[in-house]
């Protein structure tokens, strides 16, 4: 911003001041109007560089930690954020819990309808995570058509009660595709695990999630299995 005031040339101390207010630039009195155009031209085009730069700057820190096709949290952001979790999972003894979701043959979905409709159901899916979990807990995608819930402060009987109800409710409302009235018919398997003293790091509590995962497969999909505690 701009501060008009009346000065002499060489009136140091109040320049200084003028400064230390944060200001930007200074003119003398008589105004000259091509040196105020300049200066204007000058200063604007620093404020928009510094626009450009803040812009980029946190677009690049997002896309560090976010997926770009659901704007869930990405898997680098999971491996820290969960080792975070852990720990304080393991200082106050309460429960944490891990759902791993995986849509049940989606590689069908894209043969059948299209990668568009697919990128959609993987949005949507997204949103009803989201919708489902609690601000103190965390979505992230893990790739592919496989996400991630960490659930704080829970556990596995209300994993699964959670888990159980996601899962139903993803089979009972179709997901909205375009060119497809109806909507598609999507299903899930989803694995949980609650941390227990076995996981020394997040990889071992996600990965007792990811054979609990394996087994809903096997076992038909469309359902929820649990690590055994
Ligand atoms: P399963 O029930 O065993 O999980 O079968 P599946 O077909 O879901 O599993 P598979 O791993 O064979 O296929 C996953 C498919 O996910 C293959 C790939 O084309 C698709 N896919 C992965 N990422 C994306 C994406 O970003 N967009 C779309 N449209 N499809 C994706
Ligand atoms: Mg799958
Ligand atoms: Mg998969």
């Amino acid at each position: 911003w701009w501060l008009v005031r009346r000065m002499a040339e060489g009136d140091d101390d109040r320049r200084a001041e003028g400064l230390g207010l944060g200001v930007n630039d200074d003119l003398y009195k008589p105004i000259d109007k091509n040196e105020l155009l300049a200066r204007a031209r000058n200063q604007i085009r620093h404020h928009r560089y510094q626009e450009r730069l803040r812009s980029t700057y946190q677009r690049s820190i997002s896309m560090a930690l976010t997926d770009s096709l659901t704007g869930l949290y990405n898997r680098h952001y999971l491996d820290s954020h969960l080792a975070a979790m852990l720990e304080r999972s393991k200082g106050d003894g309460r429960p944490l819990a891990v759902a791993i979701i995986d849509i049940d043959f989606f590689k069908s979905v894209n043969d059948t309808h299209g990668h568009v409709a697919g990128d959609q159901v993987l949005r949507e899916l997204a949103r009803r995570l989201e919708n489902s979990i609690r601000a103190s807990d965390l979505a992230a995608r893990l790739g592919g058509e496989e996400f991630v819930v960490v659930m704080s402060d829970t556990n596995m009987d209300t994993a699964r009660a959670i888990t159980a109800r996601l899962c139903r409710d993803i089979e009972a409302t179709p997901f909205a595709a375009s060119l497809i009235e109806d909507g598609l018919a999507v299903t899930v398997s989803i694995g949980v695990a609650v941390a227990d003293h076995r996981d020394a790091t997040p990889d071992d509590l996600v990965k007792r999630a990811d054979e609990a995962l394996y087994e809903a497969k096997n076992n038909g999909r469309n359902q929820v299995i649990a690590a055994l505690g």
